[in-house]
């Protein structure tokens, strides 16, 4: 079959405003934004409160929701799946724009979500850097040393002791376990690819105001939650910038997901063999087959789509379950 007549699902993003949000998914990726404090681009998602319609071609104005139910052979015929994890489509890749700090949060694993949040599904995530300042820094982890050390820290609220900060760069990755303090910090921008769940405990929100009201807080959920000691720091963050051309260099394999990282320099083919494939090009462009794509497209490689073939000087975030 020629190249040019493989599917592939081409998504429209879905954005949303945010108290820390900014404007450079405007100024430096070109999406038309719905306005000033735009954090999130919502790339590739199923989720009920932001679900991305196809682009173009024989499924164009279908959501992704719509067609992993009616179409489920282009996701590998998990329509019968006992597992809950895919029931939905399982994966959510956003950009986030953060003009300003995130909330210190954590997310819990899929055992205490279902017990205590209606059966909802935990959330793991991770980031890869796009870019930030000099010097930069992100919350991930807590200098608390057992249980009672934290609950004294959290509810006495002393965050300068609480909060363990650690330097990142542009091309950093980092996975965000089920249980692990975390926050960006302003003037970051990352591709965050994530698990298809929105359970989020707030610790702590710098005591902020929004519309007048501080945000909500969820204390006692968090300090359930909370991983005691954290993961050593110099654990938590992986460099991906400069990793061999034309290979598919994997960042992180969990449960939840796998994502590689490839740099198109000469060209790479490899087969798709999972049972389908997200791409977002974060730079540079290409072709994928015969069809042009640039920086700020995201798409999905359906099951069987053959062989992939990328030309061009690109970067691009693949992700898979
Ligand atoms: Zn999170």
């Amino acid at each position: 079959m020629d190249q040019k007549e493989k599917t592939i699902l081409f998504l429209s993003p879905v954005f949303k405003q945010m108290i820390w949000g900014g404007e450079r998914l405007e100024t430096d990726w070109h999406y038309e934004i719905p306005g000033p404090g735009t954090g999130e681009c919502w790339a590739i998602s199923a989720h009920p409160n932001g679900d991305c319609v196809v682009r173009e071609g024989e499924y164009a104005g279908k959501t992704l929701s719509q067609l992993w139910e009616e179409e489920p052979a282009l996701f590998g015929n998990f329509e019968n799946a006992e597992s809950p994890k895919l029931d939905r489509f399982p994966l959510l890749t956003k950009i986030i724009d953060a003009k300003s700090d995130l909330s210190i949060q954590v997310h819990p694993d899929d055992a205490y979500a279902k017990a205590h949040e209606n059966g909802s599904l935990g959330k793991t995530e991770c980031w890869y850097i796009l870019d930030c300042a000099p010097n930069a820094t992100l919350v991930i982890g807590h200098n608390a040393k057992d249980k009672d050390d934290l609950t004294a820290m959290i509810k006495e609220g002393r965050w300068d002791e609480f909060i363990r900060e650690v330097p990142v760069k542009k091309g950093d990755f980092i996975q965000v376990d089920p249980g692990t303090v975390h926050a960006i910090k302003g003037g970051i921008m990352l591709l965050e690819t994530q698990q298809n769940s929105d359970i989020t405990y707030r610790v702590y929100d710098y005591d902020r105001l929004s519309d007048g009201k501080p945000r909500q807080l969820h204390v006692e959920q968090s300090i359930d939650v909370i991983t005691v000691p954290a993961r050593p720091a110099k654990d938590c963050v992986k460099e991906a910038a400069d990793l061999p051309k034309d290979e598919r260099n994997l960042l992180i394999s969990c449960p939840y997901y796998q994502v590689w990282k490839i740099d198109v320099e000469k060209g790479i083919s490899f087969p798709q063999d999972r049972p389908f494939l997200i791409m977002s090009v974060i730079a540079g462009e290409g072709k994928i087959g015969g069809q042009p794509i640039h920086r700020g497209d995201h798409f999905i490689l359906p099951c069987g789509y053959g062989e992939v073939a990328l030309q061009g000087q690109m970067e691009i975030i693949a992700a898979s379950i």
